[in-house]
């Protein structure tokens, strides 16, 4: 199947006279018709469910229609994008270890890389993801697990050169992560460029809609985790009556460790009606992101016209910076998001944002109607004037996600914000 059929008919295909859409199974538990049937799916939970609490029906068709549009083996959702960046992490690393991440990536990840996992005996060593080949190399330790990155980052929009990144990773013997949030597989599959791990914050483009928070977890299944870095998945867990996860689920070791283990423990788990939101989303996904590309295509042209804005990134654009790396990566878009600079700071900004009538002001992104943040007054509201500026957000700088109304309609309504200024 294509991208935009899979989107519609992977993960569930019913049999003769069953429901068309994939039912909300709405239950904390299954039922089996003896003590020993219970005994078994323990000793192999891939062979039935046990407790909603790490696997359900309705979720379980959601996990392989993201797993086939990432062409992953397998996949586990989880109850927010936060929670599939921590477990990703958590099934590589213990106290002790450490990983390497592009410091470009969203602020609640650099929180968690910076802050919590330290206090958890676990170092983020951050690397610019435009530093060369031998530099990322110079960056392992002994102890480094894995690598981290962002195919389109959030929200300074730098493409991540995902195969630099997974040749680096390789070469130490860990496997690289890429969250692909922004770009969705619609736009990129960071497996086809040597990711060994996809993680998503499904809340922005594939859920579209802004109703619900959720993660996602997808194992390319490539990885060979018997290479002697990774004694959890080749030694017996004594956490599950002693399973090896590389021999006893040879082709996905990594995402059902991370669901035996990590999800059983930590229980971060959608339940089955916040997946029957997200499959509404990701059905129409691909149709969406091609509009939300073509609508942010032409915004972002005119915003580059207009004197009254110093500065327009968006990688569609080939004046930015990441141009090259998106025509390789992103060929056909960029997504919807762009972030600008406007002429004369924040009280501008503030200036444009508050004439916008079509575009709301809030704290979100990747929904189908327009939005809008002044990243100054919000998520980066705590830094001075000089912090905003190492941090690569300027006080005229604004986010702006097209939405899906018509172009006209979001071009009058900057024009009323440019007018204002
Ligand atoms: C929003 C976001 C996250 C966090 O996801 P939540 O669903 O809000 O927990 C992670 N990565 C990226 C790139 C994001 O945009």
């Amino acid at each position: 199947m294509k991208r935009d059929t899979q989107c519609l008919h992977a993960g569930y295909t019913p049999g003769n006279g069953d429901p068309r859409v994939m039912p909300i199974v709405q239950s904390t538990t299954y039922v089996y018709d003896s003590t020993d049937a219970v005994a078994e799916v323990f000793d192999d939970p891939t062979q039935g469910i046990i407790y909603s609490r790490f696997a359900n029906p309705t979720v379980d068709a959601v996990e392989q229609k993201v797993a086939t549009l990432e062409g992953g083996v397998a996949a586990m959702a989880t109850s927010s994008g936060q929670a599939a960046t921590l477990i990703s992490i958590l099934n590589l690393c213990s106290a002790g270890d450490s990983f390497i991440a592009s410091p470009s990536i969203y602020g609640g990840t650099l929180n968690l890389f910076n802050i919590t996992f330290k206090r958890l005996g676990i170092e983020c060593i951050f690397v610019d993801q435009n530093a060369s080949l031998d530099e990322l190399n110079a960056s392992f330790k002994e102890n480094t697990k894995a690598v981290f990155g962002e195919t389109l980052a959030n929200p300074a929009l730098t493409v991540l050169d995902i195969e630099k990144f997974a040749k680096a990773a390789h070469d130490h013997g860990v496997p690289l992560i890429v969250d692909n949030t922004f770009a969705t597989p619609i736009l990129c599959r960071p497996i086809e460029w040597g990711a060994d791990i996809v993680v998503h914050s499904t809340s922005k483009y594939m859920d579209g809609h802004a109703l619900q928070v959720g993660g996602m977890i997808v194992d390319a299944g490539t990885f060979d985790y018997t290479n002697g870095n990774f004694p959890e998945f080749t030694e017996p867990d004594e956490s599950y009556h002693g399973t090896v996860y590389t021999e006893k689920y040879p082709e996905a070791p990594y995402l059902t460790k991370a669901r035996m283990q990590l999800m059983r423990d930590f229980g971060c788990y959608p339940s089955a009606h916040s997946a029957f939101l997200l499959n509404l989303g990701l059905e129409t996904l691909a149709v969406r992101m091609r509009q939300h590309c073509q609508n942010a295509q032409a915004v972002a042209e005119f915003l580059e016209s207009s004197d009254k804005i110093k500065k327009v990134i968006y990688p569609g654009l080939p004046s930015d910076d990441g141009h090259a790396l998106a025509k390789k990566y992103l060929p056909e878009g960029t997504s919807g998001v762009i972030s600008f600079i406007v002429d004369g700071g924040r009280a501008q900004a503030v200036k444009f944002m508050d004439s916008l009538q079509l575009a709301s002001n809030e704290v979100h992104v990747a929904d189908i109607r327009t939005c809008v943040l002044h990243p100054a007054s919000a998520t980066h509201r705590q830094l001075s004037d000089e912090e905003l500026v190492m941090a690569g957000i300027e006080g005229g700088m604004i986010r702006f996600s097209v939405g899906l109304e018509d172009v006209d309609d979001i071009l009058d309504d900057i024009k009323r914000g440019l007018d204002a200024m």
